[in-house]
């Protein structure tokens, strides 16, 4: 291919990304960089956290500048290379963005990755990558929860969420997921182990701890909160004491201007539990520590990660948009192109 092919962001949204904030561009493919790389990109990762880094906002992150690349995790090979390090063909992981083409990677993960024994290397931006391996160090390292102790997660059927759960299932834990929809609640139980599923559309907090509390009446050790808002609200309302909450994601606000918080924090106190902010950023060093253990489980059949692959970088837009609209079924990944 003689091009780049580039997914840019336009202008910041407001409130729902609308196709207007993007713009699709062909440039010339770039040339390596002294020292540096050209990663053809086949796989990219699309992240409820895009959006985030779309708005002009303080976070862990710089917001992408207007008139760049969408952000993303990729996996790609190697087509030109002025690297001692990174020669022609080698599979790459990185930050780099929604593109045909990147130069080196911008971000702080870049790292070759053996594709030889997987099944595809789409792996690497699921089970293996930053979202398994959010759930995998999420669970092992920050809420550890106990044989018997009983788990709640939040966006439960998505693709942390429902690792969450067969991992707490795994360490013994009794796991309630929270998901929307009939269809998702019925995956939780059969197609991942959940203990109990909660359908969280259309329903009041009170409505919601109600189910939280029929299910769990002594409470809950654990809450992996994926959403925020209602749904957080409502698992606040059930803590059991000295309950472990691991602050992982807010996805209920991130398209809303105007953000809604936590209003029952008094439960917290009351209950004396601990909230943790949790980033998996910081665990980038033990990844291949955690993807050897993920991919351990999926090959004795005890975890199951499934992946909505989307075709095709003109279907960004579309494909982005499944993760707020919940059309995703599993680990949204948008496949650019096959390996070379
Ligand atoms: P998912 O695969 O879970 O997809 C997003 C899901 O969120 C949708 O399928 C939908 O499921 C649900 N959702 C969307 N909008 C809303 C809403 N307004 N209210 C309630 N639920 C909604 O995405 P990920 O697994 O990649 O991400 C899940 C969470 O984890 C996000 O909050 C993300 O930011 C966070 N995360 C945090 C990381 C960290 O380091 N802290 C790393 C990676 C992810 P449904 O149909 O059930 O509503």
């Amino acid at each position: 291919m003689s091009v780049n092919r580039r997914f840019l962001l336009a202008r910041r949204p407001h409130g729902i990304p609308v196709q207007q904030d993007f713009s699709f561009v062909e440039q010339a493919v770039p040339d390596a960089p002294s020292g540096g790389f050209v990663v053809r990109n086949c796989y990219a990762s699309l992240d409820p956290a895009q959006r985030g880094w779309m708005d002009d906002a303080p976070s862990y992150m710089p917001p992408i500048p207007l008139g760049d690349p969408v952000r993303a995790s990729t996996i790609g090979v190697v087509t030109a290379s002025k690297s001692p390090d990174f020669n022609v063909g080698d599979w790459v992981l990185g930050l780099n963005g929604l593109e045909d083409y990147s130069v080196n990677g911008t971000g702080g993960f870049t790292m070759k990755v053996d594709v030889s024994q997987i099944e595809s290397p789409s792996r690497f931006l699921s089970a293996m990558g930053a979202v398994g391996l959010t759930a995998y160090f999420g669970l092992t390292d920050v809420a550890k929860p106990k044989p018997g102790e009983t788990l709640l997660v939040s966006g439960a059927a998505g693709a942390v969420g429902s690792a969450v759960g067969q991992i707490g299932k795994i360490m013994g834990a009794r796991v309630i997921g929270i998901a929307g929809g009939e269809a998702k609640c019925r995956r939780l139980i059969e197609d991942y182990g959940f203990d109990v599923a909660i359908d969280y559309k259309g329903k009041s907090v009170d409505q919601l701890a109600a189910e939280i509390r029929a299910a769990a009446p002594g409470g809950v050790d654990v809450v992996f909160e994926n959403v925020g808002g209602d749904v957080m609200d409502a698992a606040l309302l059930n803590l059991a004491k000295h309950a472990r909450i691991v602050l992982c994601g807010l996805i209920s606000e991130y398209n809303s201007p105007t953000k809604i918080g936590a209003r029952n924090l008094w439960s917290i106190l009351a209950q004396q539990a601990t909230l943790y902010g949790y980033l998996i950023m910081d665990y980038a060093p033990r990844f291949a520590e955690g993807g050897a253990v993920m991919a351990g489980w999926m090959a004795e059949g005890r975890l199951r990660i499934d992946e909505d692959v989307q075709e095709g970088l003109e279907n960004a837009y579309d494909a982005f948009m499944r993760l707020f609209s919940g059309a995703n079924t599993g680990k949204l990944v948008l496949k650019i192109a096959d390996g070379l």
